[in-house]
């Protein structure tokens, strides 16, 4: 199995030379030469499998040069019953991701029982293990530079905590992120583990790191990389779910069924398309935005309009604020017929700031062949949700995934069960739940004292050299 680059002028490569990496070579994002396609037989034979083996399964079509008896165990120590157990108490664990039926045909995918309460470790942590494994072998260290508002971060610090031959440097706004997503970065007393926050906003830290990562030379002599939410490796992981959920909703092979996503950098429902590529029978693929809806339009009316930075909206589901989608480019790859020629054109446009229209050239009317509809959703709608859904079936649900149950709700159809993907726990937005239900969220045991916890941080200026000193004094730690 090789992977090409969407822009098509970057050589093709093997699984583990695109792993540490970001984006190929000519600027476009990695995909598979061609899917793998499960056959009806072979679809049969996956039903019953538990995580594990079905994580394996799905991934050893999509990994070809790692030995399958290393990939069976680094897939074995990432998905335990003990890293996944942090969610809500009456949750079945040793599912990895349970469904929890909320009626009939309507179910919530559970993809935030991991450290971080978030669907980002269940690909995190894999790659954790991945890189440890990689680096390993090819003798090297690593040292990982992100910017954060957030969830990324702290699921990027979990997962790599403790790992061999990796640091990670994670740069945050000192102020801006709430006490539980602060708490649950600079707590972790780890010491391949360095928080920094700068007196800044999230741009200022997107900024730096941009600066740091432009200075080749720099970057060479310390080694430094990224785990972005273009990493090729993140969407294999979370192929692995939308098929776990397939067969845990479905008695009968070939039933189709609907998921819903959350979304915002296109990553997770990504995943969900090369699930449906693969062979799975999903009907549709329903994309929930936010308040920055630049999907949503797509969806909509064919056309893709990035939007600038300050018209970015900041709203209660933070982590699907975003002015353009960035994994979005592997789908309209796909809908081209993998005309890499014309999604180069399409993203010089992008690049100077400009949208495209994909309706008069007739290719917005292959959209449905996709699977794929939208909708969006706007802080009234998710404070009604998250009331509804607390009433009605006693299930609390943070913000982003009311988004998701929202618009997901406005698409389903009659007899077709309808998954939608739980991507936090309420835990994490206490406000809005608040708001909501008039009541403080529910807390995972073991994060009872979270904000309690000691914390290390290093706060400094928003002053690039001051971070490059930084790193450099302990990039070799
Ligand atoms: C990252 C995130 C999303 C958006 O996922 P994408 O893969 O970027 O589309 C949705 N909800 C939560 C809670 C997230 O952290």
């Amino acid at each position: 199995m090789k992977y090409i680059s969407t822009r098509g002028l970057a050589p093709a490569q093997s699984f583990l030379d695109i792993l540490l990496g970001g984006l190929a070579p000519d600027g476009g994002l990695y995909v598979p030469e061609t899917y793998p396609r499960f056959s009806a037989g072979e679809l049969a034979a996956l039903r019953g499998l538990d995580y594990r083996r079905l994580a394996f399964a799905i991934l050893s079509r999509l990994i070809d040069d790692i030995p399958a008896d290393d990939l069976r165990l680094l897939i074995d120590r990432t998905y335990t019953v003990a890293t996944y157990s942090h969610g809500r108490p009456d949750s079945d664990f040793s599912q990895i991701t349970p469904v929890r039926r909320l009626e009939e045909g309507l179910y919530l995918l559970e993809l935030s029982n991991g450290p971080t309460l978030a669907f980002k470790d269940m690909a995190m942590q894999l790659l954790g293990s991945l890189f440890e494994y990689a680096l390993a072998r090819a003798g090297r260290d690593l040292n990982i530079l992100g910017a954060t508002s957030g969830d990324t971060g702290s699921a990027a610090e979990h997962a790599m905590r403790g790992r061999r031959g990796i640091r990670v440097f994670m740069l945050a706004p000192e102020h801006g992120m709430t006490r539980f997503q602060q708490a649950q970065m600079w707590s972790l007393a780890d010491p391949n583990i360095h928080n920094i926050a700068i007196r800044g906003v999230f741009d200022d830290c997107q900024d730096i790191v941009k600066q740091v990562s432009n200075d080749l030379e720099f970057k060479a002599r310390y080694r430094i990389g990224a785990v972005n939410s273009i990493n090729w490796a993140r969407i294999a992981a979370q192929v692995v779910y939308y098929f776990k959920a397939y067969y845990a909703v479905t008695a009968h092979d070939g039933e189709p069924v609907s998921f819903s996503v959350p979304s915002g950098n296109f990553g997770n429902v990504c995943a969900g398309h090369i699930a449906r590529m693969m062979g799975l029978p999903i009907r549709k693929l329903i994309v929930a935005t936010n308040e920055n809806d630049v999907l949503d339009e797509f969806f909509r009316t064919g056309v893709y309009r990035p939007r600038a930075s300050h018209e970015t909206r900041h709203t209660s589901s933070p982590s699907m604020d975003i002015s353009k989608a960035s994994n979005f480019e592997r789908f309209v790859f796909d809908l081209t017929g993998r005309d890499a020629a014309q999604v180069r054109a399409l993203w010089k446009e992008v690049e100077q700031g400009r949208a495209f229209d994909l309706k008069s050239s007739g290719l917005f009317a292959r959209v449905p062949e996709f699977g794929f509809v939208s909708g969006s959703s706007n802080h009234a709608n998710r404070i009604a949700t998250i009331r509804r859904v607390w009433e009605q079936y006693g299930t609390m649900i943070d913000t982003h995934t009311a988004d998701g149950l929202k618009v997901g709700l406005e698409h389903r159809e009659p007899g077709v069960p309808l998954v939608c993907l739980e991507t936090a726990l309420p835990a994490k937005f206490e406000d809005a739940i608040r708001e909501a239900l008039g009541r403080a969220p529910e807390r995972p045991a073991g994060y009872e004292d979270l904000e309690q916890r000691p914390q290390r941080v290093e706060v400094m200026d928003a002053d690039t050299q001051a971070v490059k000193d930084y790193i450099a004094r302990h990039a070799n730690d």
